[in-house]
């Protein structure tokens, strides 16, 4: 199994020179058309351990909009794996045609089982694994969002030798594997801020289980009112990003991430003459899922 991931580049942003900080996009959604950023990132060692145990099956769960049911759909179909999916939502079982993620994974051959939230809540219970171990056999299991350490330890990779020079590192955060990663490979002198894409205290204790260093720390002002929620204000942004600096950005993720950073370039959060990292972790996918419900909403469109 070939897994080399090649570094991406980072990407200088333009800033108004009384901005006082240089700004860079590490490009991790350029690493594959497919499987984005940092899902292929915590993908790479889970498959190897997988196909070295001996696997050929993998089962993981995800949300109707899941950048990582994506991604596992398509590496599984990459690197020669059935994948099971299991859906939050029943009703989504009669809406896979029109929703772009599970039309994706689907048509990378990923099977479907749809479940109510109620089930969802106990999909790692050992009654469920084996009702599942019933109708699939043996399989090896892809946590929701892929957080586990052969995950961490994957997205240990994403910063190199040359990006000590920074004295932040940026990245958004939903069950915290990324970050943990990050925060493991950074220089000690490093700042590592989280943006969460959603609310919750239970981020910093999952964080913390997979940390090696305490140079981090979560900046929680920019989740939009919680996961997969969007205002004009976010989209607007989104757009006029992508006009300046010709970057995709995400709704749920990096586009909140770079909308917390410009807010806090200009309320002076980082030091005179800082050097600012952001990790473009991908989930570009995500965009046409979303304008079907910004649609709906009758609001302005992700360009
Ligand atoms: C999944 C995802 C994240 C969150 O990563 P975690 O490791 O779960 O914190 C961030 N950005 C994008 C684009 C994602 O798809």
């Amino acid at each position: 199994m070939n897994f080399n991931i090649e570094n991406s580049i980072n990407q200088r942003i333009i800033l108004p020179a009384n901005y006082n900080v240089e700004l860079y996009i590490k490009r991790e959604d350029t690493i594959h058309p497919f499987i984005s950023g940092n899902k292929y990132r915590k993908l790479k060692y889970n498959l190897l351990e997988a196909k070295y145990q001996g696997h050929d099956t993998l089962v993981t769960f995800g949300g109707a909009f899941s950048n990582h049911i994506a991604a596992v759909a398509y590496a599984g179909k990459l690197y020669g794996f059935k994948t099971i999916g299991i859906i939050r939502g029943e009703e989504l079982k009669a809406k896979v045609a029109e929703n772009p993620t599970l039309r994706f994974a689907a048509e990378n051959n990923m099977h479907f089982e749809f479940v109510t939230r109620a089930v969802y809540k106990e999909k790692t219970s050992v009654a469920f694994l084996k009702h599942l171990n019933t109708f699939f056999g043996n399989f090896y299991m892809v946590p929701e969002g892929g957080t586990n350490t052969l995950a961490v330890k994957g997205c240990e990779e994403i910063l190199t030798k040359t990006d000590a020079k920074f004295n932040y590192v940026c990245t958004a955060v939903g069950t915290g594997g990324t970050i943990a990663g990050l925060i493991n490979s950074a220089q000690p002198n490093q700042e590592i801020l989280g943006f969460p894409a959603l609310k919750g205290d239970f981020l910093k204790e999952d964080i913390s289980k997979f940390a090696t260093q305490n140079n981090w720390r979560l900046i929680t002002d920019y989740h939009f009112g919680g996961y997969a929620k969007v205002n004009e204000a976010l989209v607007t942004f989104i757009n006029t990003f992508k006009t300046e600096n010709n970057i995709p950005l995400d709704p749920v993720y990096t586009g909140k991430m770079l909308f917390g950073i410009f807010d806090l370039i200009k309320k002076g959060y980082f030091k005179k003459g800082s050097k600012i990292l952001a990790i473009h972790t991908g989930g570009l996918q995500g965009i046409n899922g979303m304008n079907t419900v910004l649609k709906k909403k009758q609001l302005p469109l992700i360009k």
